[in-house]
């Protein structure tokens, strides 16, 4: 049977590299909601191209981790630590990243990146090239290609260059900022044409989809339709696809005779308390000081629950090296510490702050024995953690309180507590609302949520991305 090929193109390769010597590498497959969710696409044929995260300067070992890599069914491109740090812990991170979830462009202690901003901007534009020779290398007619993400915003029009036929679709991870935000960047309208070369733009909600076409609208003055965005009779299709994750993997990990070993554990170390959880990696866009201050407000409020809550605060670290995280972890420390201080008794504290990881089964676990979830993202693409919760509680039924900026709100409103993540005093008052909820209640809004994270699932979400954008190849050709 006819099988699509697909290209997925991505920042980085769902693999870690580890070099064991001159030509020995060995590899670790990350498994993340992308790669399960293209393993169950029917009918298609992926190959993955990006970066591994390794700096490889000599050709043996490139050779030699290629020849490994492609296995896996992976295509190295190669980048130099000086282009990495230019396009990636530059631009991508230290510009597009903070921009696109609304905390502006480099101020304070970013300032100084402004200036060297043209000189990031030209090795982004460099770096895009360099993975689109890749795909050239690799395409074949008929070949889907599939860009990812805000690293990747320049791939589209180098591919549409090489090859005008190429069928291109590209997917934003983030959200995707009011057009009165993007247009203070000063690649502003670079980024946007290049993005329109693709044939079919998607996003998590609808809201980024609007939010992408006024940019178009008001900043390149082309034509938005409920299509998408049309240049001279050019229709770039852009729609909202919400991700979803893999859901059955989640359900097989709670029957796993060691993950049911851990629950017991965890249920008999929380004995008499009930459970509240936060997994977030600690970034600013997560919002983890508003959040454990409003546990705080509501332990004030509440004396009585005082001993009868704990907080679990998983809080991944990321991007250690930049001042401004090390500022982030330091703050929210010092709040911990008070809350402890003032709320702790000789033998138990309210808040346990954990600045780690914890592997997949451990944090099945986790999730089985919450009671209360506490996502409280300033601003989130989708959030994931928010569905993974919802998908190990079938037997809990606990209660999720969800930020109404995070792109999860929009599929699981009808079940969640949504709450602005500013506003203090609500968020503690959704707290007092969660622990007392009845069990009723607690049924049915959980059935709301478990419904949908079960069948909007990651493998959904991926075929839908595909087949739309073949529609939409053909669609163009009958046009013209
Ligand atoms: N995660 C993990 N180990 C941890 C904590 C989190 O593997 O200790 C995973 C979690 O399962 C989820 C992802 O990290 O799949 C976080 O995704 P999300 O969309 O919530 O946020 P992001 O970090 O992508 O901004």
């Amino acid at each position: 049977p006819f099988k699509q090929r697909l290209l997925v193109v991505a920042n980085r390769l769902p693999v870690s590299a580890i070099r064991r010597g001159e030509e020995l590498w060995s590899l670790e497959i990350s498994a993340g909601g992308l790669v399960s969710a293209l393993l169950g696409v029917r009918d298609v044929d992926a190959k993955w191209i990006g970066w591994a995260g390794v700096n490889v300067p000599d050709e043996v070992g490139q050779k030699a981790l290629t020849k490994a890599l492609a296995v896996k069914r992976c295509i190295p491109v190669f980048l130099d630590e000086e282009i990495v740090h230019q396009y990636y812990n530059g631009y991508c991170n230290n510009i597009l990243w903070p921009l696109f979830h609304y905390l502006g462009l480099p101020q304070e202690d970013r300032l100084a990146t402004t200036r060297s901003f043209q000189s990031q901007f030209d090795a982004y534009k460099r770096a895009n090239q360099m993975f689109a020779d890749v795909v050239s290398q690799h395409y074949e007619e008929g070949d889907v290609i599939w860009c990812h993400d805000y690293h990747l915003m320049f791939l589209p029009k180098c591919l549409k260059e090489y090859d005008s036929n190429m069928k291109v679709g590209w997917f934003l991870h983030t959200p995707f900022p009011s057009s009165e935000i993007h247009r203070t960047l000063p690649s502003r309208s670079e980024l946007l044409k290049s993005v329109l070369a693709a044939d079919l733009v998607g996003f998590h909600t609808y809201d980024y989809a609007r939010h992408f076409v006024s940019a178009c609208t008001r900043i390149l003055g082309l034509e938005g339709t409920p299509e998408g965005v049309e240049d001279q009779g050019k229709l770039t299709r852009v729609a909202a696809f919400p991700i979803g994750i893999d859901s059955d993997r989640f359900k097989r990990a709670l029957e796993l005779p060691t993950v049911k070993e851990h629950i017991s554990e965890l249920k008999k170390r929380f004995a008499g308390r009930k459970v509240m959880l936060g997994v977030d990696r600690l970034d600013m866009i997560k919002g983890i000081p508003q959040k454990i201050l409003a546990f705080e407000k509501f332990l004030e409020e509440n004396p009585l629950w005082r001993d009868k809550v704990v907080l679990l605060q998983i809080a991944v670290p990321t991007r250690t090296d930049v001042p401004e995280y090390q500022k982030l972890t330091s703050q929210v420390h010092e709040i911990v510490g008070r809350i402890n201080g003032r709320f702790g008794t000789l033998t138990a504290v309210p808040l346990l702050h954990l600045d780690r990881s914890l592997d997949f089964h451990a944090l099945c676990a986790l999730y089985a024995v919450t009671d209360v979830a506490l996502v409280t993202s300033l601003r989130d693409g989708m959030n994931l953690v928010s569905y993974e919760f919802v998908a190990c509680q079938n037997a809990k039924k606990g209660v999720l309180i969800l930020s109404e900026f995070a792109g999860a709100a929009q599929s699981l409103g009808a079940g969640a507590l949504l709450v602005n993540p500013w506003n203090i005093t609500e968020v503690a008052a959704s707290i007092f609302q969660a622990l007392n909820m009845p069990v009723e209640e607690r049924e049915k809004r959980h059935r709301h949520n478990y419904a949908h994270v079960t069948t909007h699932t990651a493998q959904e979400w991926a075929q839908t991305f595909v087949s739309e954008l073949n529609d939409t190849v053909v669609e163009a050709q009958l046009r013209t």
